[in-house]
């Protein structure tokens, strides 16, 4: 069975298709600057030559015929024809409080995307783009819906609630949401078979360091807390989100700046690492220059790991401890030093990380605490793109 994995962007998209027979990725590729002057598509195929197309591309529906001829074209491709599709799974940002788990895309799955669209304006609607798109250019072939707040939705009230009146709750669902759930499900997922435990069994902290950031507790396999919040811009400091703010600050910058929409801009792509070296928001830049000493380089690395090492602390402590700590992701993957930084001072709480496990690992799968260390501390590069397949394979076998 192939199944074939959009991840879409406002002007992005992003496709995997899979043989389940294995889990293999048969191709894969990235369309950029869709609707923008200078689209590109970059197809990959794991046993042939990569492709790159140039030429504008006006939209999503566009994007995905491109993408659909590249897998099934002469020298391109790695189907037949498009019948071998069976169905398609999409990242979809957003499910608001409606969806604990993936559903199979209907006209009532579309509604309530789209009703969440005030909730993620720029991601929802490019989801729903490449939804659209994908009953235009393969009718009868079922989409499944795979929701980045899904896994999330098991956190009790005292965690997804603010302390701000419950009308706003009761009325406009104002909460914490968080996101990177299907990372996260992923991660912990794998984290317990690492450690030939039933999950039910297990306290993880997962810990999704990237560009975008964030940290979630799981106990028994479920969430029962998460650092991003209502938007994705809570939690740890990230390469242009501030993370965690004082409310205050926030409404100091719509005044000083003039506007929310400003505002929201300077908390979203100006801030966090960005915002402090004032060099770069790519952890490896800045990595460099505070190797260097450039001094606000080192201060953004000290603020992230010293985030890091307060939301793990302060999760082992809503769990009543920790079986194990996961790293993935960008940054989690492949510094060792956040890694070790951001465990550094939490030997009080039972980890012990061994340096010459963590020292110079990147992007491989590993336990790097040392065997007499209570915590089990991981590396596990997630797979985002598998779980939505595996979702959707799941889904569609029970309706056939
Ligand atoms: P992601 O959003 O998961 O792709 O992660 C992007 C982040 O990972 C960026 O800040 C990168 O600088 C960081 N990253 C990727 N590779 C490395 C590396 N080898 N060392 C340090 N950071 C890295």
């Amino acid at each position: 069975m192939k199944i074939l994995v959009l991840n879409c962007g406002s002007s992005s998209l992003k496709y995997q298709l899979f043989d389940m027979q294995g889990e293999a990725v048969m191709a894969k590729g990235l369309v950029e600057r869709i609707g923008i002057a200078g689209s590109r598509v970059k197809h990959v195929r794991v046993s042939g030559k990569d492709t790159i197309r140039e030429g504008d591309i006006p939209d999503h529906t566009e994007a995905i015929k491109i993408v659909l001829g590249l897998l099934t074209g002469a020298d391109t491709g790695v189907i037949a024809s498009l019948g071998d599709i069976s169905a398609v799974g999409h990242r979809v940002v957003h499910g608001g409080e409606k969806y604990a788990k993936s559903v199979m895309v209907d006209s009532s799955v579309i509604a309530s995307i789209e009703e969440c669209i005030y909730l993620a304006p720029l991601h929802n609607p490019a989801n729903l783009a490449g939804i659209h798109a994908m009953q235009t250019s393969l009718p009868g072939v079922p989409n499944v819906a795979v929701f980045d707040t899904a896994f999330h939705q098991t956190m009790p009230p005292e965690a997804f609630l603010y302390g701000v009146p419950y009308k706003y709750y009761e009325k406009d669902k104002v909460r914490r949401y968080s996101f990177h759930g299907t990372s996260h499900m992923f991660v912990s997922g794998r984290a317990a078979e690492v450690l030939g435990r039933p999950i039910e069994s297990l306290k993880i902290i997962t810990c999704h360091l990237g560009n975008g950031s964030s940290l979630a507790a799981v106990d028994g396999g479920r969430c029962v807390d998460a650092s991003m919040g209502m938007s994705t811009v809570p939690g740890i400091i990230m390469g242009t989100r501030s993370g965690d703010v004082d409310s205050a600050v926030a409404l100091y910058l719509v005044e000083r700046e003039g506007g929310a929409a400003r505002a929201s801009d300077i908390l979203n792509k100006e801030s966090g690492l960005l915002g402090i070296s004032g060099l770069s928001s790519d952890l490896r830049d800045i990595e460099s220059a505070a190797a260097e000493g450039n001094e606000r380089a080192c201060l953004a690395v000290n603020m992230l790991t010293r985030s890091v090492k307060k939301y793990i602390a302060s999760y082992a402590a809503v769990m009543g401890g920790a079986d194990a700590i996961a790293f993935t992701a960008g940054i989690g993957e492949n510094s060792d030093s956040v890694r070790r930084d951001s465990l550094a001072g939490l030997e009080f709480m039972g980890v012990k990380i061994d340096e010459a496990k963590n020292k110079g690992l990147r992007g491989k799968e590993a336990v790097i605490s040392s065997s007499d260390s209570r915590v089990k501390v991981m590396v596990i590069p997630t797979n985002e793109e598998l779980m939505i397949a595996r979702d959707t394979l799941k889904l569609t076998q029970k309706k056939a």
